[in-house]
């Protein structure tokens, strides 16, 4: 099998500019992930990289050092862009100066090679030493902290990049020891087309790796969007349902119960006609915060709907329930809030429902503690109420 270098090049460029339409088209419905427009740019760069260093010759006129001199500048641009990206992706410092010196080491080094003291042999070792420390820098910035849901696609990328720095290293060595004089890009040295190959290859699966890790954060997003309350951020009621269903299940495994507290503002329509809207929104996010501050780690809180909440308190029986619900209560009422110059003051009453004499069944135990919630209401308001 015959391996032209100059074909490989052409093929990998028409890839690279596909990769990046493909990327940029991916990134359309992802507008919170910036990074689609990064590694987009890095995919086109490749390209006009590649396509650039068509034109080199050996030895190198002209026309065809500047080329190289382009190409070179082009492929370190596209590394850096990868690697500003994966720290995009990550929600990281993006150190730009780092991938600024990284570009301008990568042209100086070449100008150098090309124009200042021409040595091709050095000039290919130094950028495929160069371009290996790049690769390496993303594979760590790829598997380091990687997050449980993004396991899968940041591990293939990674992989993908370290197997990048670990080619161009062989290269490097191989150039180093074993190349022939005088070296050139398409001289008649095999561990050129080989590694161009293995490298189109491994650019294809990083391309792969990016399209992998956005589709697994967009699951992640939408997941949180159907499952979380636009206002508070807590769970919503599907949410609540769900986590409902999923300790009735294990709660027919282990017998475990569980109580459920609908928390409702007292007179929460008064705080917005009173002090408006933002006001009333202001009070449902306070309350979220307070109740958080007072449940365990283990326990939900979700949303129901309105001014009503719910908690739902794994293996927790009625008694320590009420407790609890007291506890936020008296806490709840003992807040002043001042929101836009104004003093709020509010209180919640709750009702509760228990597992172990209601049922699990979802709407049963809602109904009971909603039958709570109105003796709760009946008292008085800023009131317990035990079904
Ligand atoms: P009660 O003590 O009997 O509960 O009286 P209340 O005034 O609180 O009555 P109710 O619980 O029925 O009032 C719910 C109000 O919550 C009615 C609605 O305008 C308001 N509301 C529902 N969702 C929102 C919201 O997202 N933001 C704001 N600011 N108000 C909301
Ligand atoms: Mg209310």
């Amino acid at each position: 099998m015959s391996l032209d270098v100059h074909t490989i090049i052409v093929m990998f460029a028409m890839l690279s500019f596909i990769f990046s339409g493909i990327i940029l088209r991916a990134g359309l419905h992802t507008k919170s992930i910036s990074c689609v427009r990064h590694w987009s740019l890095a995919s086109l760069f490749i390209a006009i990289g590649l396509g650039s260093s068509y034109f080199f010759t050996a030895p190198p006129t002209a026309i065809a050092k500047y080329a190289i001199l382009l190409a070179t500048t082009l492929i370190a641009a596209s590394v850096a862009l990868q690697f500003t990206g994966i720290q995009t992706f990550k929600s990281r410092r993006t150190y730009v100066w780092l991938a600024i010196l990284f570009i301008g080491l990568a042209s100086f080094q070449t100008y150098w090679f090309e124009f200042v003291h021409p040595d091709i042999r050095s000039r290919a070792i130094a950028t495929s030493l160069l371009l290996s420390l790049g690769y390496a820098i993303c594979a760590g910035a790829l598997l380091d902290d990687i997050k449980s849901s993004l396991r899968a696609a940041s591990w293939f990328t990674g992989i993908s990049f370290a197997l990048l720095s670990g080619l161009l290293l062989v290269r490097a060595i191989f150039i180093s020891q074993f190349s022939t004089e005088p070296y050139s890009l398409y001289s008649n040295t095999p561990i050129n087309p080989i590694t161009f190959v293995i490298t189109c290859i491994l650019q294809v699966c990083v391309t792969f790796g990016f399209l992998l890790m956005l589709n697994q954060k967009l699951v992640i997003e939408l997941e949180k969007l159907a499952s979380r309350d636009m206002l508070t951020g807590v769970f919503n009621r599907r949410q609540l349902e769900e986590e409902i269903a999923r300790l009735h299940s294990r709660g027919k495994r282990s017998g475990d119960i569980f109580s459920l507290l609908l928390i409702d503002i007292d007179n929460f329509k008064y705080i917005n006609d009173n002090y408006g809207h933002p006001s009333g929104d202001e009070v449902l996010r306070r309350l979220t915060s307070i109740a958080l501050a007072t449940i365990r780690p283990e326990d939900y809180l979700a949303r129901y709907g309105g001014d009503e909440f719910c908690i739902l308190l794994p293996a927790t029986s009625a008694d320590n329930a009420l407790e609890l619900a007291n506890r936020l209560r008296e806490v709840y009422a003992s807040t002043t809030f001042v929101f836009k110059g104004n003093t709020i003051k509010s209180s919640i009453s709750i009702g509760i429902a228990d597992s172990s004499k209601i049922g699990i069944e979802f709407n049963s135990l809602v109904s009971a503690a909603d039958q709570a919630l109105y003796r709760a209401k009946h008292n008085g308001r800023n009131n317990v109420a035990l079904h």
